[in-house]
């Protein structure tokens, strides 16, 4: 059990840290621990997460009424709060704007894409809670669909959350989102990226069990179903991953999916056809030697 001292000295190491990184501007993002079985320890409100110093932290208890300290308690307590409530087995909280994820949450864009095999690992998917003004009790509404089975989430056009059993592993969720999250917008820009197929993401989910993982849910795998991403019931119980099945490959070129019996047949006049170079170059070989 960390001490009360290294516990505010560790929070004051993650704000330096998040600040260094980027992921917090001015005054943004909150982090707390639990201190023992009925008491948080929070970062204050309005303090830069960048130059805090080990007393400016709050005590509260588990309903926020501030026990200790000179400075009121994060003004985004109530999802902290909500998070400590739905896991028990939760021991801190961390919450930031790191540029790249909270893109995405503002594009709308969950990071559900079976990608990196230590993401998949980890946190498996990293879903987006609905918009909510923040402060409000509005937030932990949102935040508390997906705390259960997730330990990392976008807050749509606002930011992310991460959580772990103990400090460190939480903020170190923080930057494999954001991590993530700039490979995914690379590979995009780049033209998309491979997918792993569903039988690789089943071999995955097996590895945390060797490695002794700590999930809160199982990866459900959903290789195309609309409306189910990141919003439906399922993502309140699993962490829907988004994996093509992959027919042999075990990467899987985005797009071509094999086309599920659901989906219309193209036409003729749309079909797609992909050729290498070495087919390309003997098609015009042909048709020139056909002309002469
Ligand atoms: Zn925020």
């Amino acid at each position: 059990m960390s001490t009360e001292s290294s516990l505010r000295a560790g929070i004051v190491e993650v704000g330096r840290r998040m600040y260094a990184r980027g992921y917090t501007a001015s005054n943004d993002g909150n982090i707390s621990v639990r201190l023992g079985q009925d008491r948080l320890l929070m970062t204050p409100k309005s303090v830069c997460k960048g130059f805090m110093t080990p007393d400016m932290m709050c005590i509260t208890d588990l309903q926020g009424v501030k026990l200790q300290g000179d400075r009121d308690p994060s003004s985004e307590m109530l999802m902290h709060l909500e998070v400590y409530r739905q896991r028990p087995d939760v021991q801190a909280v961390v919450h930031a704007h790191p540029p790249t994820a909270t893109g995405f949450a503002v594009a709308g864009i969950p990071l559900d894409r079976a990608v990196l095999a230590e993401v998949l690992t980890t946190l498996g998917s990293i879903p987006i809670a609905e918009y909510a003004t923040p402060s409000t009790s509005e937030l932990p509404a949102a935040v508390g669909k997906f705390i259960k089975a997730h330990d990392g989430m976008l807050l749509a056009n606002h930011g992310a959350l991460t959580v772990g059993s103990e400090l460190f592993s939480a903020y170190y969720k923080m930057e494999t989102i954001e991590h993530f999250a700039r490979i995914s917008l690379v590979a995009r820009l780049l033209g998309g990226e491979n997918l792993l197929a569903r039988d690789e993401v089943t071999r995955l989910q097996q590895l945390r069990g060797t490695y002794g993982i700590q999930a809160p849910a199982p990866i459900c795998l959903d290789p195309a179903v609309p409306g189910t991403q990141g919003g439906g019931d399922d993502a309140a119980t699993c962490q829907v991953v988004q994996a093509p099945a992959g027919g042999g490959l075990r990467l899987v070129p985005e797009g071509r999916e094999p086309r599920s019996e659901a989906a219309p047949a193209r036409s003729h006049e749309e079909a797609e056809i992909r050729l290498t170079y070495r087919e390309l170059s003997a098609l015009i070989a042909d048709a020139i030697q056909s002309l002469r």
